[in-house]
């Protein structure tokens, strides 16, 4: 009896801590799609598990999968608006989340500080506080705690056969095959069916993280890069996996999302054999801090010369490692970003070649018609004519992080590099100067992303001058080492 205890428990969804396979390597959750009413299940030498007991089905053909019945859980809600180093913050409750865990001798400590608003007893409160936070703040997000997990029965039916259980497990030889409304695809691993705490369907994939990462990586960088670059990536990706679990989706009984808020993932069908090739050569490497954490290491397409600090992006604790750095091929200048005439000098000069000079990422001009400012001024309630702009603070790289908008009927500031960016109509990044004309203003800007951590397109640069993977991230993440966690 307490063998098919440990079954269960071992599939606790709504726990983040990783499962290991029998060869040792963590296993991760992707949460494929929520709330589909019915899905379509097939694959060669199809095994259907019911994880409550230990009935083995093996079935041929297609298997439809419905929810008979289900009872919502509950859950207390939170709006997380950053992270933090600190016990406190004041006006605020701060949560740890996350866990500790041992893989291969090292201890990976994903726990974290979150800066947060609530307990909210329901999500749609919780909702609509999140929208106060994200017109000051696009990186607030929501959060929930499991205080009752749902419960519930369902359906496997083939043309010969009908499983139930409360909980639902497929593994097939070379990968299970799901179809739903508004998505489809083929998976390794094994694939779940599940409910998330409102009592909906959710398909969920648990998988390696070496087979996740090759699944995800041709994504992030294209398969004919150069082979250091696609490695550095690599490495760059399974620390993002790492660092996001614990961090994202508390209360969902996955790790992450497969669509873009988490990291696009389309099983097997997105693999390449050079970014393949890439993870295979880089197996459990992982990049670790002076203390033997994992690093946080993101990255974006390209810096535009000088990569920023995550703290003034992410207003969270100053880490270290990603704090912004120069990014340029030749000497680095005299210049301090964050100054007005400093920042100009450096965008508008040819002097200055990234190592991520490209054509329209580098730098790149933008028009912005004063009719679509008189628009963003009524939108942000500040009168109906655009007066002028001013920047109130830029980060290191020189990326706008407080812009002071000025209409006639009042003024106006937007905080964060991504809500300037969205607000102005979708720029590739907020390191820019301006010039006004009659009926315009012209932005001359830099680089494309956030521009913390490695520059995707330095990378790809420093690759063609002959760097190897490790002086590569040993660049974009000063002070850290390489480790093998399995
Ligand atoms: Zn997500
Ligand atoms: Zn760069």
């Amino acid at each position: 009896m307490w063998l098919l205890a440990l079954a269960i428990l071992s599939i606790n969804p709504f726990s983040k801590v990783l499962n290991i396979d029998d060869k040792g390597r963590p296993l991760v959750r992707i949460g494929l799609a929520t709330g589909v009413g019915e899905v379509l299940v097939s694959g060669s030498g199809l095994v259907l598990r019911d994880p409550d007991g230990s009935m083995k089905v093996a079935g041929a053909g297609e298997w439809k999968v419905r929810l008979v019945s289900s009872e919502p859980g509950t859950a207390r809600w939170w709006v997380g608006v950053s992270y933090t180093d600190r016990d406190q913050v004041d006006g605020y409750v701060v949560n740890e989340r996350g866990f500790v865990m041992n893989l291969g001798g090292m201890m990976l400590d994903l726990r974290r500080r979150i800066v947060s608003l609530g307990p909210y007893s329901s999500r749609r409160e919780a909702l609509r506080v999140l929208g106060q936070q994200k017109k000051l703040n696009e990186y607030a997000f929501l959060y929930s705690d499991v205080v009752q997990r749902p419960e519930g029965i369902f359906e496997a039916r083939s043309s010969s056969s009908t499983v139930r259980g409360r909980a639902l497990a497929f593994t097939a030889l070379r990968g299970v095959t799901v179809k739903g409304k508004g998505f489809s695809g083929t998976y390794p691993g094994t694939v779940y069916v599940l409910l998330d705490i409102r009592g909906r369907l959710v398909v969920v994939n648990e998988l390696p993280l070496e087979t996740y990462v090759r699944g995800i990586l041709p994504g992030e960088l294209f398969p004919s890069a150069p082979m250091e670059a696609l490695k550095a990536q690599a490495i760059a990706a399974r620390g993002q996996v790492l660092s996001k679990i614990g961090a994202r989706h508390l209360g969902d009984p996955y790790h992450l999302c497969a669509s873009v808020h988490c990291q696009v993932y389309k099983g097997l069908a997105s693999v390449h054999s050079r970014t393949s090739s890439a993870v295979k050569k880089t197996t459990g490497l992982v990049l670790v801090d002076s203390h033997g954490h994992p690093v946080d290491t993101v990255y974006s397409a390209a810096c535009g010369g000088h990569t920023e600090a995550a703290h003034r992006v992410w207003d969270g604790p100053v880490v270290p490692y990603l704090t912004g750095r120069f990014d340029l091929t030749g000497r680095r200048p005299a210049l301090n970003l964050t100054r007005e005439r400093d920042i100009r000098t450096f965008i508008m000069s040819p002097r200055y070649r990234g190592a991520c000079s490209r054509k329209g990422v580098y730098r790149w001009t933008v028009r912005i018609p004063l009719s679509f400012m008189d628009a963003l001024v009524r939108k942000l309630g500040a009168g109906r004519k655009f007066r002028r702009m001013r920047v109130l603070s830029r980060g290191n790289s020189g990326r706008i992080m407080e812009l002071l908008i000025t209409g006639d009927g009042g003024d106006t500031v937007l905080h964060g590099e991504l809500t300037i960016r969205r607000r102005l109509g979708g720029l590739k990044s907020s390191m820019f100067v301006w010039d006004r004309t009659r009926d315009a203003l012209i932005l001359h800007g830099g680089g494309y992303g956030h521009g913390v951590g490695m520059c995707q397109w330095g990378a790809i640069g420093r690759a063609r001058a002959g760097w190897d993977y490790r002086r590569i991230l040993k660049f974009y993440y000063p002070g850290s080492r390489l480790v093998r966690i399995y």
